[in-house]
Parts: C-alpha cells; sequence; structure tokens
C-alpha cells in the first residue's frame, strides 16, 4: 500500500523541504520506491533533486490544470526515484485552481492513478494554506509538520491543526498526523524551551527524533544531493536517517497493535 504523505506549515523557512529531500531520500535508501511532489512555485525540492530547469518538459502546473497524468508529467531520477517537478507557473495555479470544478480533490485523483508503482509518495508544500496545500493535504494519508525551534514555534500550529480537521471533515477523513518534527535545534536555552513548549502542548504527535541544525544540511542541496550522499556522518543525516526509520517502521500498523 503506497503511502502519502505531505509536508506541511504555512510558515517559510521551517525545514519542509529539507526534510521531503532527505526522507524521499532516505525512503529510497532503505529500497522503498518514492515519487517526490514539488507543490511549491519556487521549486527549491526540484532544483534540490538536481533537476535542471532544462529537463523540465511538464510539471505539477500541467498535472493540476490540465488532463496530463502524473506519469507523464514526471522525471525519472532513478529505478525507484520519480519527481514531478515545480515551475514559477504553479504560482497561478492557486488562481486558476478556483475555476474548477472539485478543485481541491485534483491532486488526489492525479495521484490514484499511479498508486501501484509507489511505496511513498512525499508531496513538499508551499508556505501558505491555499488551494495547492489543501489539494495535498486531500491526497495524503498523513501530515508531517517540521516546525523550527525558534520563538514563536508554536503560532501558526493551531491554526494548521484546524485546517486538517476541516479537511478531514470535508472528504479526507482518514488523515492523520504523521508527526511534528523540531526542526534546526540548538544547544540554546531557547531552543529547548521551545522543543518542551510543543511536547507539552502536542505530546502524542512530537517526534522524540529532533533535526539539528547542521550546516551540511543547507549546502547539500545547492550540489543536487541527499544529506546522505553529500555527508553521510553528519548530525543532519544521522537525525534523518533516524526519522526514515521510524516512518517506515510505522508502515500503519500503530493503530491495530497497542503497545
Ligand atoms: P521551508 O521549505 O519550510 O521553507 P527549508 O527546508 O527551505 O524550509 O529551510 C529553510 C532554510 O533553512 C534553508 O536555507 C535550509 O537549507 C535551512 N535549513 C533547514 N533545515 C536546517 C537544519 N536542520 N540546519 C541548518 N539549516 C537548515
Ligand atoms: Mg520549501
Amino acid at each position: 500500500m503506497v503511502r502519502v504523505i505531505a509536508l506541511a506549515n504555512q510558515k517559510g523557512g521551517v525545514g519542509k523541504t529539507t526534510t521531503a529531500l532527505n526522507i524521499a531520500a532516505g525512503l529510497l535508501k532503505n529500497g522503498q520506491k518514492v515519487l517526490l511532489i514539488d507543490l511549491d512555485p519556487q521549486s527549491n525540492a526540484t532544483s534540490g533533486a538536481g533537476v535542471d530547469k532544462k529537463e523540465i518538459n511538464f510539471d505539477a502546473y500541467d498535472v493540476l490544470i490540465s488532463n496530463r497524468s502524473v506519469k507523464s508529467a514526471i522525471l525519472k531520477r532513478t529505478d525507484n526515484f520519480d519527481i514531478l517537478p515545480s515551475s514559477p507557473e504553479l504560482a497561478g495555479a492557486e488562481i486558476e485552481l478556483t475555476k474548477k470544478k472539485n478543485r481541491q480533490m485534483i491532486l488526489k485523483r492525479k495521484i490514484a492513478q499511479e498508486k501501484e508503482n509507489y511505496d511513498f509518495v512525499i508531496i513538499d508544500n508551499p508556505p501558505a494554506l491555499g488551494l495547492l496545500s489543501l489539494n495535498s493535504l486531500m491526497a495524503a494519508d498523513s501530515v508531517l509538520i517540521p516546525v523550527q525551534a525558534e520563538y514563536f514555534a508554536l503560532e501558526g500550529l493551531a491554526q494548521l491543526k484546524k485546517t486538517i480537521d476541516l479537511v478531514k471533515e470535508h472528504g479526507n477523513l482518514g488523515l492523520t498526523i504523521e508527526g511534528i518534527l523540531m526542526t534546526m535545534t540548538t544547544h540554546t536555552k531557547i531552543s529547548r524551551q521551545v522543543v518542551a513548549e510543543v511536547e507539552k502542548h502536542f505530546p502524542e504527535e512530537t517526534y522524540s527524533i529532533t533535526i539539528p541544525r547542521n550546516v551540511r544540511l543547507t549546502e547539500a542541496p545547492s550540489f543536487g544531493q541527499s544529506i546522505f550522499d553529500f555527508a553521510g556522518f553528519s548530525s543532519g543525516a544521522r537525525a534523518y536517517n533516524k526519522l526514515v526509520k521510524e516512518i517506515i517502521s510505522k508502515d500503519g500498523t500503530e493503530e491495530s497493535e497497542p503497545s
């Protein structure tokens, strides 16, 4: 069974793209078949995965706006890794989609056609709760929420949870929170306080694994590489490796096997 995981947080700069790229790479490393969908018009996941703009014929915009299939738009990176790239045009899709019937369900329908081809579909989202993010929440089995360990970390989380509840009410009943992931943590007092505060508010959802601030994670995408290829022994690689193991081990069994 394919698992569709959406990275979401309407705040920018919290680690959505970094996490999308590195969990996609980590899942691959663990033998999983992965489709990475870049739904952010800024295209950071696309370029961070090493895709050259010149390689792109079709992108997520074409899939959402026309009757083009995901299959006919993807770029094959390796046997087990496909990417549906983004383009700046996607910014316009927010508006163009408003004219469409069932506009929030388009991505779900398009992904459903490809479900047997992948173990995981990872969707990177723009820093907004517009129609692009809504499409991915409707298409997703779970949401992974990166939260930067900084002042105001909790701000916006309540709104995001409200959006998730609305999505559950209006068409995606089974949507779960994969986890809240504290990112860019440091050994400072404030960082520890923020992590503790988020854990206090969301004890069930918050991962015990945190992603430390690590400059290697910033450098890797400019070489089109994951942290595992770029700096496999870095603190960032170790943390993302643990996260990937945790994601794979969950595998939908947690509900049926109370521990
Ligand atoms: P988002 O997609 O939520 O906007 P990004 O993943 O692009 O966030 O991260 C924002 C910036 O922070 C980027 O420059 C990225 O390289 C950097 N960054 C993300 N995670 C870390 C980390 N754990 N340590 C250091 N820098 C990070
Ligand atoms: Mg991003």
